[in-house]
């Protein structure tokens, strides 16, 4: 299981799948990716391997754009197959996550959603996490980093998130707590990833996030490390 992210002035597609290579090692049962073309968001996703992956996507998707998130999956809830590979999307289409680890009490917050009126495609745990993101942003009126923090205190688990709004493509909300999860820095570009392979080619300079730190990866911006027990976010 591994996550890869993109921000910058690259052509994240050969970015992500590279990455995603470099992470096999891991371990993994899917794969998936999503493409931020300037627009619109574009999903590919497949049970299988990286290549298949690649396949996929070369065949259904454009593989353009700056912006992007993929994933090889190892899964927990829900069997591997095509619709609980990741990333997922929030309900009204606009938040993406790629979710390495475990939501433990995801059933409860599942039931709550249903009962607000949201549906569900996926088997996952993680489509949960991102509805729940998704209800918290509307409820409270928060901007995306606020409603990532607020929605990771209301869960019990493991994970290294990242999660984007295609409404706000120049950032990426990532969290970490028993998963691993290190952000590469370069010039007005950002590398996400579960460990430095995928982006060791492109800049030494990386962070690795602690257990339950969180940060808002911005174009232009410098990379703050937050608590997520913490209040301090905007
Ligand atoms: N729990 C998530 C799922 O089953 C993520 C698994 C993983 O770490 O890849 O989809």
């Amino acid at each position: 299981c591994g996550i890869v992210g993109y921000i910058g002035h690259r052509d994240a597609y050969p970015v992500i799948i590279k990455g995603l290579q470099r992470l096999e090692y891991r371990g993994y049962d899917s794969a998936g990716i999503t493409l931020y073309d300037g627009e619109n968001i574009h999903l590919a996703k497949t049970k299988g391997k990286v290549e298949d992956l690649k396949n996929k996507a070369e065949a259904s998707i454009p593989i353009k754009g700056k912006l992007g998130l993929g994933h090889t999956r190892w899964a927990t809830h829900g069997v591997p197959n095509d619709v609980n590979s990741h990333p997922h999307y929030s309900n009204s289409g606009d938040l993406v996550i790629i979710h390495n680890g475990i939501i433990e009490n995801y059933e409860s917050i599942k039931q709550a959603l249903i009962k607000r009126g949201y549906t569900f495609e996926s088997d996952t745990d993680t489509e949960v996490l991102i509805n729940l993101i998704e209800e918290v942003k509307k409820k409270e009126g928060v901007k995306l980093g606020k409603a990532v923090q607020i929605a990771l205190n209301q869960v019990v688990g493991a994970y290294a998130i990242a999660v984007f709004d295609k409404n706000k493509p120049d950032e990426i909300v990532v969290a970490k707590l028993g998963s691993p999860l290190a952000i590469g820095i370069g010039e007005n570009e950002y590398f996400i990833a579960s460990d430095a392979s995928p982006f060791i080619e492109f800049t030494n300079n990386a962070v690795y996030l602690e257990d339950e730190e969180m940060a808002i990866v911005r174009i232009g911006k410098e990379i703050k490390l937050r608590k997520i027990k913490d209040d301090a976010i905007a």
